[in-house]
């Protein structure tokens, strides 16, 4: 049997982890050969350990058989030692009275600390997605704290802001998701994300333009506003697409993504005029064994620019604002 693949998860007894526990022990992210050893992170309160323990007796009462062992970890130094695939998504949530700059701060704190305890422990080919948020900055603050570590380690998640954008062109065109590519999202995890249908197409043909300027304005703002509309319709944030976005961007960025581009916000190469370093989403194809290409070539035009220069403006403020946690 294949030597089954270290995981660790931080998070765990969140919304997000509790919908993407299940998916990964059940083989949807390695396939169903690779066995999976499974890391959780206890926050170390009663409360958190006592839901986590209820969790991991589910997740036991799955018989998963590719589930070969499952461990909760109170410290992160012992979580991520040798994994190999890491998922960071328990993170603080914003509170009354709280500004976009407290949530930086205070969720930067536990990500230099998560980036220390990698650059010590885990394996060096690891892969790590940052989910929480504000997620760009947490996996700038994470990748700058884990200098041993190859930068190209270190990812955060656009693919639920890029499966977002192609749910609302299959509506528009009235078609089944499956067919719709090429398009992508570039810059931070925020409202000011700009979503590019310009190369769109469906069962590998161009899309001839049927998108008025009206609806191009809609969808921009539709799509960065979604998880808030999430929020108001079921009262909680969106948790079980989250999971699918992360588990959507893990598999292609170690398996491949058979030629089809999708969003990750990496390290910039300097492409596009963004600072080398800033995490920023790109499209990028990923030719498999854990790796990404940022494509660098696409054809840009004034009023994309002006667009990804106001992302990357509000990127750069926020690493100005936690310079301090960043060696
Ligand atoms: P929840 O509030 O449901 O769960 C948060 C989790 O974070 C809990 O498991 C909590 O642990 C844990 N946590 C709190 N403080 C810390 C800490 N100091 N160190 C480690 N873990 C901590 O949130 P969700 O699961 O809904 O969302 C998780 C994150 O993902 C949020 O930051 C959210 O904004 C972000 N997100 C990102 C998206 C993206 O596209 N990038 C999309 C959707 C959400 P415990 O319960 O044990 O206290």
């Amino acid at each position: 049997m294949t030597r089954p693949i270290r995981v660790a998860v931080t998070g765990p007894n969140g919304s997000i982890g509790y919908a993407i526990l299940f998916r990964i022990a059940s083989g949807e992210l390695f396939g169903k050969d690779r066995p999976i050893e499974l890391r959780l992170l206890d926050r170390n309160t009663p409360e958190s350990r006592a839901k986590l323990k209820g969790t991991m007796m589910e997740l036991s009462d799955c018989a998963f058989p590719l589930l070969t062992s499952m461990t909760a970890y109170n410290d992160e130094y012992s979580l991520f030692d040798g994994a190999e695939c890491v998922f960071l998504i328990g993170a603080q949530p914003r509170k009354d009275g709280m500004d976009r700059s407290d949530l930086l701060r205070l969720n930067g704190e536990i990500f230099r600390k998560q980036g220390k305890a990698l650059n010590d422990r885990a394996s060096r080919d690891v892969r790590v997605l940052v989910v929480g948020n504000p997620c760009n900055t947490n996996a700038l603050i994470a990748m700058r704290n884990a200098p041993d570590l190859s930068p190209e380690c270190f990812s955060a998640m656009m693919r639920l802001d890029q499966n977002r954008a192609m749910a609302r062109v299959a509506e528009k065109l009235n078609v089944p998701v499956g067919g719709v590519e090429q398009v992508f999202v570039w810059g931070n995890h925020s409202n000011t994300m700009y979503p590019d249908i310009r190369f769109l197409r469906y069962n590998g043909r161009r899309v001839d333009d049927q998108f008025d300027e009206a609806w191009k304005e809609s969808f921009i703002k539709n799509v960065a506003t979604r998880g808030g509309q999430i929020i108001k319709a079921r009262g909680a944030s969106s948790a079980a697409s989250a999971a699918s976005a992360a588990i959507d961007h893990m598999r292609d960025w170690i398996l491949g993504s058979q030629g089809k581009v999708c969003t990750m916000a990496v390290p910039s190469d300097g492409s596009y005029g963004i600072p080398r370093g800033l995490v920023f989403g790109f499209p990028c194809l990923c030719p498999g064994e854990g790796r990404y290409q940022i494509i660098r070539n696409m054809p840009m035009t004034p009023e994309v620019n002006a667009r990804l220069a106001t992302t990357r403006d509000e990127l750069i403020a926020e690493a100005r604002a936690v310079a301090d946690l960043m060696p």
